[in-house]
């Protein structure tokens, strides 16, 4: 799901280069949601699948099987597939992996707006159609594995690495002027706009963290947050004897995908292996004035699900507003934290409750972002 998006060219790229092997994957089914021609190719590259168009209908390209809203639905209950990978971005990707559960199928999932917004709910729903949802985010892979190996019941802390992002070095009085383009410019991976965005604020590894708690079952007290520029070390687990243990490959999201789409066996992989040899690998922490969106998310974590929804939400928003022009880089962090200052204490107790909560959010979020203009 989101095929021509970055996950979903290299989720692609994962099964061309599995092609030859044993552990050969089929492409059965895909969706597109703007991009005519990449629905025109798969389906050229891949006659027997069947592509889902999700966006506007009247622009759905000849080839589709289904478009419109009801297309996705369709596409997951008249196609049987054993796994699917959601790369769809932003809180669209909730009724996906609902759909997918519902469908009794096993879920690769990417988008971290899922987790974020609903994890318990999804967590429920997986477990009454014995469904396994297996994080793609490459520092939750990586913890998936290491505590799928070490045991969850002696792990005590859990760390993620951040790039840092674009910004890293600069002088923090500059924030406030750069653009668009330069915050998508990433150091190390190649990915979807909203996401790079979401990099150089740290709203990435806000959402993370919360990823993380909840994936895991963690209370944010033990989750570390650390800068490693290098991008080797995607994940840690501290074990109670205090011995720490990290998952290190390159940084190619293939290989979070070719593990998603293996598990829970671990086959050989075409990416190739990271080699430490003449490697020099930093960590430090994070500034608080430099990436205030990822204390932030502490404190929604702190404060409930509820909160956690509106800090997903708000941020989308917030970054919708700096892509047109509207609030400065630095106005991000503030419009997300304006729209968590009110009380926000409602129930979540079903996915109307979350939608309900995260179009609340939208709505004083735009308020808040205009006021900032
Ligand atoms: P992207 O913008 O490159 O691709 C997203 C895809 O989703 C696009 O093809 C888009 O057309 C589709 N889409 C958007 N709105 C939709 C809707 N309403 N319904 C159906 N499809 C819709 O983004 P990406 O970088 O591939 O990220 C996808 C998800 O994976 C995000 O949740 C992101 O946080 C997560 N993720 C991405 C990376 C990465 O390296 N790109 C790494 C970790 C996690
Ligand atoms: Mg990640």
């Amino acid at each position: 799901m989101g095929a021509a998006g970055s996950i979903g060219r290299q989720t692609l790229d994962v099964i061309r280069e599995r092609a030859a092997s044993d552990e050969k994957l089929e492409l059965v089914g895909f969706s597109v949601h703007s991009n005519c021609e990449t629905l025109r190719l798969l389906k050229h590259e891949f006659p027997h699948s069947r592509g889902a168009w999700t966006g506007e209908p009247s622009l759905a390209p000849e080839g589709a099987s289904w478009a419109g809203p009801e297309a996705l639905a369709r596409l997951l209950s008249e196609t049987e597939a054993d796994i699917v990978v959601n790369g769809i971005a932003g809180a669209a990707g909730l009724s996906a992996s609902i759909l997918v559960l519902q469908r009794s199928m096993h879920l690769a999932l990417a988008n971290k707006e899922s987790v974020v917004m609903g994890y318990r709910l999804l967590k429920k729903l997986a477990d009454e159609q014995r469904c396994n949802i297996i994080p793609v985010d490459s520092e939750h892979a990586g913890l998936f594995q290491l505590t799928q190996r070490i045991g969850r019941a002696i792990v005590s802390e859990l760390t993620i690495t951040a790039s840092g992002g674009p910004f890293r070095s600069l002088p923090i009085d500059q924030l406030s002027s750069v653009t668009p383009d330069d915050a998508c410019k990433h150091p190390v991976w190649k990915m979807g706009r909203k996401i790079s965005i979401d990099s150089a604020t740290m709203a990435n590894k806000g959402l993370e963290l919360i990823e993380a708690a909840r994936l895991f079952d963690m209370p944010q007290t033990r989750i570390r947050v650390l800068i490693h520029p290098q991008s080797y070390v995607h994940a840690m687990v501290r074990t109670l004897d205090g011995a720490l243990y990290a998952q290190i490959s390159k940084p190619d999201m293939r290989l979070p995908i070719h593990m998603a789409l293996s598990w829970p066996k671990t086959t050989a992989s075409p990416f190739g292996f990271a080699d430490l040899v003449g490697k020099n690998l930093e960590f430090y922490e994070p500034q608080k004035e430099r990436y205030p969106l990822l204390w932030i998310a502490r404190q929604a974590l702190d404060e409930g699900e509820a909160q956690c929804i509106v800090y997903n939400a708000a941020n989308e928003v917030a970054v919708e507003h700096f892509e047109k022009g509207s609030i400065r880089f630095t106005q991000i962090a503030s419009v997300v934290a304006r729209t968590l200052e009110r009380n926000w204490n409602l129930p979540v107790e079903s996915f109307e409750d979350i939608l309900h909560i995260d179009s609340m959010a939208r709505t004083i979020a735009a308020n808040n972002a205009e006021r900032s203009t």
